[in-house]
C-alpha cells in the first residue's frame, strides 16, 4: 500500500501487519425489492486516502452511510477499528464519534458561530469543558485555515469557507476515519480548490479518509487508492494512474472518459 509515510516511519519492524480501519465484507443493501449495494467488499488501511467514484445512481452515498450505520446493511458485514458494526452488541453512538462525516450540503448549525460548530460535540459528546473544547475546536479551525472566522456566523461566510468549518467540525473529535460525500459538489468552481487543499493537508497529516468525488482530477493526483463502483458492485479498484490510464472493465473506461 502507499500509505502515508508518517504511518509508515511509526512503524516498528517488529509491529503487527497494519489492519485495516474500515472493511466492508460483502455488503448487501436493498430498498424494497430494488437491490442498491451487491456484494461491496472494500478495505481501508490507516493513513489511506481512498477516492468513490461513479456514476449518479450506483450506490456511492448508501455505501458511505452504511460505514457508519446510518443505514444498515441488509446482509455482510462492516469491520471497524475491529468491531462488527452490523451486531446488534456494538455500542454505535460511541462509534459513531471515531468516525467523521462530511456531506455536499455542509450542514452547519446556523444559529452557531463557526467556533460553536466545530466545539458543539466536544462539550455535548466528549463532554470537555468549554475551555478545553474551545482549544481543541480552535486548533482545528487553524487545520482548515479557518480560525480568524472562529466568530463568523455560518451565513456569512462563502460556501468553501462553510465546507472548511465542516470539515474542522468533523476532525475535531479525533476520528480514526472521515468520509465525505461528494464534499466539493455543491461549490461554486473557483472555491473548489481551497477544499480540495485541505483534504489534501489532512492527508499528509496522516488522516485516513474515504472520499465519494467528481473531480476526477483531485483523486488521480491525491488518492491512494481509486475505486469505480456502477449498479452497485465494486467493479475495480487501483492505484489512480493505472485505473485512469488502463482502466480494466469497459464501463471504467466509459465513465471516464464522459467526466474528463
Ligand atoms: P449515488 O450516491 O452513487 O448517486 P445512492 O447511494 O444515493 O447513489 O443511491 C443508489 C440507489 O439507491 C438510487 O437508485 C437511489 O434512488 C436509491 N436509494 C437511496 N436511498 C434510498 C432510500 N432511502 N430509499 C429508497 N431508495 C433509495
Ligand atoms: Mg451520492
Amino acid at each position: 500500500s502507499t500509505a502515508n509515510p508518517a504511518h509508515r516511519a511509526a512503524a516498528s519492524p517488529q509491529a503487527p501487519a497494519p489492519y485495516p480501519i474500515l472493511e466492508l465484507i460483502k455488503l448487501h443493501k436493498r430498498f424494497g425489492d430494488h437491490v442498491v449495494l451487491e456484494a461491496v467488499d472494500l478495505r481501508i488501511e490507516p493513513g489511506e486516502l481512498v477516492c468513490v467514484i461513479g456514476p449518479s445512481g450506483s450506490g456511492k452515498s448508501t455505501m458511505l452511510r452504511l460505514c457508519n450505520q446510518l443505514e444498515r446493511a441488509c446482509g455482510g458485514q462492516v469491520i471497524f477499528d475491529g468491531q462488527d458494526l452490523t451486531s446488534p452488541l456494538v455500542s454505535i453512538d460511541r462509534v459513531r464519534r471515531q468516525i467523521g462525516m462530511v456531506f455536499q450540503q455542509f450542514n452547519l448549525y446556523p444559529h452557531l458561530r463557526a467556533l460553536g460548530n466545530v466545539s458543539l460535540a466536544l462539550k455535548r459528546v466528549a463532554r470537555l469543558p468549554r475551555r478545553e473544547a474551545q482549544a481543541i475546536a480552535l486548533d482545528a479551525l487553524a487545520r482548515v485555515g479557518m480560525r480568524e472566522h472562529a466568530n463568523a456566523w455560518p451565513s456569512t461566510l462563502s460556501g468553501g469557507q462553510q465546507q472548511r468549518v465542516a470539515i474542522a467540525r468533523a476532525i475535531a473529535m479525533s476520528p480514526k476515519i472521515v468520509l465525505f460525500d461528494e464534499p466539493t459538489s455543491a461549490l461554486d468552481p473557483t472555491l473548489v480548490g481551497s477544499v480540495l487543499a485541505v483534504m489534501r493537508r489532512l492527508r499528509e497529516e496522516g488522516m485516513t479518509m474515504l472520499v465519494v468525488t467528481h473531480e476526477m482530477q483531485f483523486a488521480r493526483a491525491v488518492a491512494d487508492r481509486v475505486v469505480f463502483m456502477a449498479d452497485g458492485k465494486v467493479i475495480e479498484q487501483g492505484p489512480p494512474e493505472q485505473l485512469f490510464t488502463t482502466p480494466r472493465d469497459p464501463r471504467t473506461a466509459a465513465f471516464i472518459k464522459g467526466e474528463s
